[in-house]
């Protein structure tokens, strides 16, 4: 009997031993939903021959499940969009710190945390619509509480992501109280109450429907290279303003992740970090989504993103738009933008 169950238990610490090398599994947890990232991933195995088991779900549910599974969670690396996701996730305490000079190399020490990583970007820019404004009257953020655009301007929910994020670097570049005067003015300007995503917005505004809305720049490109006419004749109607040109800088905005705390494959998701720090996956970003690569000189060939043209960007670091998240949030409910 001794002998039975001590042949058993080798037996199971060689198959446990031999596994991982048979079949080697990321679990990737993604609130990612492009199309386009199938390719990415795939190339990522072809690479490495480590597969990958990707959970998708929306972003806060990924959080939450993550949170839930605690120690025992299958989870190596977290992706997601947006920085404020992204700090809300480290808040959480969801991340292990990564130490690779890959990743410290290749990504601009503006656009990485000691957790989390921006592997490209995204542009909020304001639109216009050609007939009802001139570019001159939204030349910066700040002028869209401007009162000569009473009933003119559309918005997705204050609550986004997207544009917690963009009232956070307000409020980093001009304070709590002028931000808050100026969410006032944005309010008092609104055509209809907030609905939709970014691009029902550009569609309200190409209609007239609204002059003026902002949108992330990817959304932009995907309708400049759509198939069907209808997109590209209406992109036509609406004009496109780099923000904050002569201060600040537009304000940009990143897709990325991190290695999950409790990862049992460590390795692994390093690894995946890192590619997705290379010059193949960045092309994938901007070929595939419409969106910048962050590590510099890498050529990529999407004559939509390359016509978007060249700005400045706002370098206020990622990191910094998590610390005022909160009081972006509280901004905006005093001033009814919901
Ligand atoms: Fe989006």
């Amino acid at each position: 009997m001794k002998i039975r169950l001590s042949l058993i238990a080798f037996a199971l610490a060689a198959a446990s031993f031999a596994a991982p090398a048979q079949d080697k599994v990321l679990n990737l947890y993604s609130a990612r939903h492009y199309q386009t990232d199938e390719a990415l991933y795939a190339n990522f195995t072809q690479q490495t021959g480590i597969r990958i088991n990707r959970i998708e779900g929306k972003e806060e549910e990924l959080m939450e499940r993550i949170r839930n599974e605690g120690a025992n969670s299958p989870a190596d690396v977290f992706i997601t969009v947006d920085a404020a996701r992204l700090a809300k996730a480290d808040e959480l305490g969801l991340f292990a710190p990564v130490k690779s000079k890959v990743l410290e190399t290749r990504i601009p020490a503006h656009l990485r945390t000691a957790t989390w990583f921006a592997f490209s970007t995204r542009a909020r820019v304001i639109i216009y619509n050609r007939s009802a404004l001139r570019a001159e009257q939204v030349q910066t953020y700040e002028s869209l509480a401007d009162p000569q655009l009473k009933g003119k301007l559309c918005s997705r929910s204050g609550a986004h992501p997207y544009n917690l994020s963009l009232v956070s670097s307000l409020i980093a570049h001009d304070g709590e109280a002028q931000t808050e005067a100026w969410a006032r003015g944005v309010v008092a300007n609104f055509a209809r109450a907030p609905k939709g995503g970014d691009t029902d917005q550009i569609k309200a505004v190409a209609a007239g429907e609204c002059g003026v809305a902002v949108s992330n720049t990817y959304y932009l490109a995907r309708l400049v290279r759509s198939d069907k006419i209808d997109d590209r004749r209406m992109m036509e109607r609406v004009g496109i303003v780099w923000p904050n040109q002569a201060t600040t800088g537009t304000h940009i905005n990143i897709s990325g992740g991190g290695m999950v705390k409790t990862s049992k494959n460590q390795e692994a998701a390093v690894r995946f970090l890192e590619y997705l720090a290379s010059d193949e996956a960045q092309r994938y970003f901007a070929d595939g989504n419409n969106e910048w690569p962050v590590v510099d000189g890498v050529v990529t060939n999407n004559p939509a993103l390359t016509a978007l043209g060249k700005f400045k960007a706002d370098p206020l670091p990622i990191g910094m738009l998590a610390k005022n998240m909160v009081a972006a949030q509280m901004v905006l409910d005093r001033a009814g933008f919901r």
